[in-house]
């Protein structure tokens, strides 16, 4: 049982986590608590390009969790419909500083669970339909003035995980706080006549 009560999933055997920021980190240690026998971190870059902070990652170490550096997932594998293993390519670093995906150097990786912690995107084809006017970064998430929190709509807002700027909870909930400050400001001018300045 967690602090709030409900109870935990039930992991068991091996897990493999995508990705390697706090939220991952995070994640592995949970599912050791929820039941895996071996969780590996597996993320597309070396440990020197790792965004957690190191409290996280030093946690996971102690709680043997096993780190792969430089491989990127490919597919996952299924076996009687169920979750198998994951197919990963090796990533490589040119001098110039890209990151190549190597498709001839592929690893296959049994497992029973995978957990992409990754960041968050708009999967949500119903969601996306409804937003349709608000124009959309490439990462897929909405484009946000970072003052006012103002989408490519004036009438439309985004702030947390969903405009990927803020990576925690504060952030998230500094994003809220300020957003109702321009919604407060946008509705004064539109909808009583205040000027931008604040006065009738
Ligand atoms: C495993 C994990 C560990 C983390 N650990 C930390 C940490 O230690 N410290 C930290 O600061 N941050 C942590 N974070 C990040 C933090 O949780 C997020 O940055 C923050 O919650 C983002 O807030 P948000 O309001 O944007 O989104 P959320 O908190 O995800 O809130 C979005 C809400 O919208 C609801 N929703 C979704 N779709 C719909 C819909 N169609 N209709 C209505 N409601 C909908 C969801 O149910 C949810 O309640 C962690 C995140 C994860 C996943």
């Amino acid at each position: 049982m967690c602090q709030c009560r409900s109870s935990l999933p039930e992991l068991r055997g091996v897990v493999i986590v995508l990705g390697a920021g706090d939220t991952a980190f995070d994640c592995a240690t949970s599912a050791l608590r929820c039941g895996a026998r071996r969780v590996f971190v597996c993320f597309r870059k070396g440990f020197t390009n790792i965004r957690a902070v190191p409290e996280e990652m030093e946690l996971a170490k102690e709680e043997k969790c096993e780190f792969l550096p430089f491989l990127s997932p490919r597919e996952v594998i299924m076996k009687n419909g169920r979750v198998a293993g994951l197919q990963l390519c090796r990533t490589e670093q040119t001098e110039e500083g890209d990151w190549l995906e190597d498709e001839e150097q592929i690893v296959r990786l049994k497992a029973d669970y995978i957990i992409s912690a990754f960041g968050s995107m708009l999967n949500e084809p119903q969601v996306k339909e409804a937003m349709a006017p608000v124009k959309m970064t490439r990462w897929g998430t909405p484009e946000v003035n970072t003052d006012t929190m103002q989408t490519s709509e004036p009438w439309v807002f985004a702030g947390g995980d969903i405009a990927g700027l803020a990576n925690t909870t504060v952030e998230s909930t500094n994003d809220g706080k300020q957003a109702s400050w321009h919604i407060h400001r946008y509705m004064q001018v539109k909808c009583l006549g205040f000027n931008t300045q604040g006065f009738k």
